[in-house]
């Protein structure tokens, strides 16, 4: 790619909205142009699901008002691969910004099975890309790459402008034997680094592990040989997305005489797209709920959602004795192919204990060899980097810590710039030293039933709160001259009934309240702010003495 030296200004740079210091909401920007009239495009736009610090919420959204601003230069959103966390926020986010959006053909099959499912069909013109494929969006020269990772179709994006070059890895790893999908081209990757690569952004998330990843094809073997000497039924739960482990699971039951059955929508969402863009055999023959009963203990595998614990997906219904179709019994085997989530691990035991107490074999990747991570380890990196040798490296899609083993890594072999970006960092790539140059508004956005609001400004924390300590309310209503002329009016919820003691709690709370009130020189009570302010703090205070917990506690004074 020739430079622009007569403009030098046209810089290349660098913008995240989210992946960069958390495993979730993935969402790149690479801009192009002077710093006045930058051309935008945008990679991925991800999702990530709340855990137990954000009660009441399900989805996190990351915050794109930045780039809705600038809408009017996004060239196009293209979409590395069909993930949740770097393609989950389409259907919500893409309307505000209604840019051109790419995907290959199993990413743009799933986003509109999604949309089918939500009644939204036609709602989001895709632009279906081979992989491989070489696209100019705007200003920017896009070409993919095969990635191995642990769903088919992940995307590396070579990204050539007039200002310079970025390869954007997106999820990864080096896997020779991979059994559904491409392997990472190695030769395409060699070819990059000699022809000159400004600057690689790249994929941290098993960056402390050390050594390399096990082949999908060693997990395939563990799982046959569990199968083929399962004396019952067996049961295994992995990511539905997860279209290798699919395959090796059904290879498993084929050839142990297993019929194979289907059990939770987004697993039939996943195989019947797999089928349709050939990543499973069609040949395969997959039962239903409905068969499940009919077979033979010995001749069945089910493949199951829910292996993140998840209350209402098949596995835990399953567990639960609440499935109508699908049952489990003692000596009956369920591998959970899968690595836990973390933030799930409780919810995940709860099901395992499920089991465990009807006699059911649990096996984890614990146990044996049956998951391993689509994600490049430390000696995968160092292979990476020695192809592409680049002149600049911004580690990201992981926690501050994976980041920070990403970089000392890179450092360690001898990367000339590694920046510690973070979410709204704005970095310059090239031409010139690379560098934070400034910063673009950033964060979460929560979803709140159908309401969004920015974290940190949501009611979601007081909710928090409220989960630890309850909350009280006292309403007074006061005369003129300052005397109580009704009963106080007490509301607790989430508050023990009585004392150690024994005494009960709305006592304790209406006799602060009233010593409160008394305490304050008649006159003065006409004040009902200062009122309500002194029965506040008294009554709070009196809660702890017993309690040992200081309940938000709000007080209404009426004056009449
Ligand atoms: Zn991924
Ligand atoms: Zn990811």
């Amino acid at each position: 790619m020739p430079r622009n030296n007569s403009k030098n200004s046209n810089q290349l740079v660098f913008l995240a909205l989210g992946g960069i210091g958390e495993i979730g909401m993935n969402l790149y920007l690479y801009g192009v142009g002077p710093p006045h009239k930058r051309q935008w495009l945008m990679v991925d736009l991800g999702v990530t699901f709340a855990g137990p610090a954000e009660p009441g919420i399900d989805l996190i959204f990351p915050d794109i008002r930045f780039i809705e601003e600038e809408r009017d230069n996004l060239a196009g959103i293209i979409l590395s691969h069909a993930h949740e966390d770097h393609f989950g926020a389409v259907m919500s986010l893409w309307p505000r910004l209604r840019a051109p959006l790419y995907a290959t053909p199993f990413t743009a099959a799933l986003l509109r099975a999604k949309l089918i499912e939500e009644g939204k069909e036609g709602d989001i013109p895709i632009e279906e890309i081979p992989t491989r494929s070489k696209l100019d969006i705007g200003p920017f020269h896009v070409e993919l790459v095969d990635m191995a990772h642990s769903m088919p179709e992940s995307n590396g994006l070579l990204i050539q402008t007039d200002a310079g070059t970025a390869f954007h890895t997106s999820d990864w790893k080096l896997d020779p034997t991979p059994v559904v999908g491409a392997v990472t081209d190695e030769a395409r990757l060699r070819k990059i680094g000699k022809d000159k690569l400004d600057a690689l952004i790249c994929d941290s998330t098993n960056a402390m592990r050390t050594g390399h990843s096990p082949s999908e094809a060693d997990v395939a073997k563990t799982i046959a040989g569990i199968i083929a000497d399962a004396p019952h039924r067996v049961a295994v739960t992995t990511f539905a997305s997860n279209v290798a482990r699919l395959r090796s699971a059904m290879d498993a039951a084929v050839s142990a005489d297993r019929h194979i059955v289907i059990v939770g929508r987004a697993m039939k969402r996943i195989v019947q797209v797999a089928e349709e863009t050939g990543y499973l055999p069609p040949e395969y023959d997959f039962l239903t709920e409905d068969d499940y009963g009919h077979l033979p203990r010995e001749k069945v595998m089910a493949l199951c959602t829910g292996s993140q614990g998840e209350g209402r997906a098949a596995l835990a219904r399953i567990a639960a004795g609440g499935h109508p179709r699908v049952t489990l019994t003692r000596g009956d085997i369920v591998l959970f192919s899968s690595r836990t989530i973390p933030g799930n691990e409780k919810a995940v035991g709860r099901v395992q204990n499920q089991l465990a107490d009807q006699q059911i074999k649990v096996i984890t990747d614990a146990d044996a060899l049956i998951h391993v991570s689509g994600h490049p380890r430390s000696g995968e990196l160092e292979k990476l980097y020695s192809w592409l040798k680049p002149e600049t490296v911004i580690p990201m899609h992981g926690e501050a810590r994976h980041l920070e083993a990403h970089a000392d890594l890179a450092r360690d072999i001898g990367v000339k710039t590694v920046i510690r970006a973070r979410n709204g960092s704005l970095v310059r790539l090239c031409p010139g030293p690379a560098g934070i140059i400034g910063d673009a508004p950033a964060g979460r956005v929560f979803m709140d039933g159908r309401l969004p609001v920015l974290a940190g400004e949501g009611p979601v924390e007081e909710r928090r709160r409220l989960s630890f300590g309850g909350a009280v309310a006292v309403s007074l209503v006061l005369s003129a001259k300052g005397d109580i002329v009704a009963d106080p009016q007490l509301t607790m919820i989430g508050i023990p009934a009585a004392t150690a003691k024994g005494i009960p709690f709305p006592e304790v709370i209406l006799e602060a309240a009233h010593g409160a009130l008394n305490a304050i020189p008649r006159r003065r009570r006409r004040d009902s702010a200062l009122v309500a302010e002194a029965v506040r703090r008294a009554v709070r205070a009196e809660v702890k003495l017993h309690w040992g917990k200081k309940p938000p506690c709000s007080v209404m004074v009426t004056v009449i």
